[in-house]
């Protein structure tokens, strides 16, 4: 045994330290969800008509004491399999309800909810924990999933969606257009969003045929009577385009701003405000 250990290092040197930095981090994590070490980070969700914020979607933190900030995309798959994302996700919505209560009352906030949510059964009562807990009105909560959660989950997710809706959460497709499912859920399942994803964003200016295929996909989402946003907007151009495919009610990106601490949100909200109120008037003044 101690040989064949042995014959794996020396083969798989790479993979060994693979693991043993995963496995490190997975230590390092648990410890992290236990004495509830993760914070927020918030990013406005913006109404292209109005200009107003519309919610702020709610972005986990973790920041390493030796290795520093450990992005999500490397984290959240590791707590899933460890079992540990519930407690991740439960932290998550009790943060982030807290928060939006300090918020004013049109502005929402969305978590995202991973596949594995669904699996553990006790994802209703953290969520109508957590909203009680903040006294928080359910139509001011938005949960976000991804495709892949329904593929996985498929016979759960569908049930739990449909009771979120029926309290009047809202319900956001994800990173849509990234999975491999069929279409078909989407007219099965309650959705009041659908977030593109932002690689359909990244030619639009340039390409012609990007833009009819946003076009296009937008276009699913409004025959199906849901709202649908554009992730990841970075420039002026790309707004512009989105402005013209008027089918593109919201937008999310580092445009308007990049995921705050949550100390900083309220005065985005007013300033930013304050600012598409004077470019409302400036329109108006110059016909
Ligand atoms: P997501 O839910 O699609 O969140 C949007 C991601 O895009 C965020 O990355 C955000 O910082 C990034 N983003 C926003 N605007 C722009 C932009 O203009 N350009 C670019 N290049 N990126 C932009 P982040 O925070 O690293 O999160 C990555 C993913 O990790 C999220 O994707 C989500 O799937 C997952 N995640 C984050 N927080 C949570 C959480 O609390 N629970 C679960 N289950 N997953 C989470
Ligand atoms: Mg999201
Ligand atoms: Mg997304
Ligand atoms: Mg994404």
């Amino acid at each position: 045994k101690a040989e064949g250990k042995h014959g794996a290092k020396l083969f798989h040197a790479d993979m060994d330290i693979n693991y043993q930095h995963r496995q490190r981090l997975k230590f390092d994590l648990s410890q992290a969800v236990a004495d509830q070490d993760l914070s927020l980070a918030f990013q406005p969700l913006i109404d292209l008509s109005t200009g107003k914020v519309v919610s702020c979607e709610a972005l986990v933190r973790w920041t390493h004491p030796s290795l520093g900030v450990i992005p999500p995309s490397t984290f959240i798959p590791l707590a899933e399999e460890m079992g540990l994302i519930s407690a991740i996700t439960n932290l998550v919505l009790r943060q982030a309800t807290r928060e939006c209560s300090r918020w004013p009352a049109h502005i929402g906030v969305a978590v995202n909810i991973s596949a594995r949510d669904f699996r553990s059964g006790d994802v209703h009562q953290m969520v109508n924990r957590s909203l009680a807990e903040a006294g928080l009105a359910a139509n001011r909560l938005e949960l976000e999933v991804t495709e892949t959660a329904l593929i996985e989950h498929r016979e759960s997710a569908i049930e739990s969606l449909k009771a979120f809706a029926a309290q009047g959460i809202g319900i956001s497709l994800d990173d849509f257009g990234t999975g491999y499912s069929s279409l078909s859920y989407l007219q099965a399942l309650p959705f009041t969003k659908l977030k593109i994803d932002r690689s359909f964003l990244s030619d639009i200016v340039t390409d012609r045929r990007a833009r009819n295929l946003l076009t296009n996909v937008a276009r699913i989402g409004t025959d199906l009577n849901m709202c649908v946003l554009a992730e990841g907007v970075e420039t002026e151009e790309q707004l512009q385009v989105l402005r013209d495919h008027s089918r593109v009610q919201q937008a999310q990106g580092y445009l308007f701003s990049r995921p705050l601490p949550a100390r900083d949100v309220a005065d985005f909200i007013r300033h930013f405000e304050a600012a598409s109120r004077g470019e409302g008037e400036a329109n108006l003044l110059h016909g």
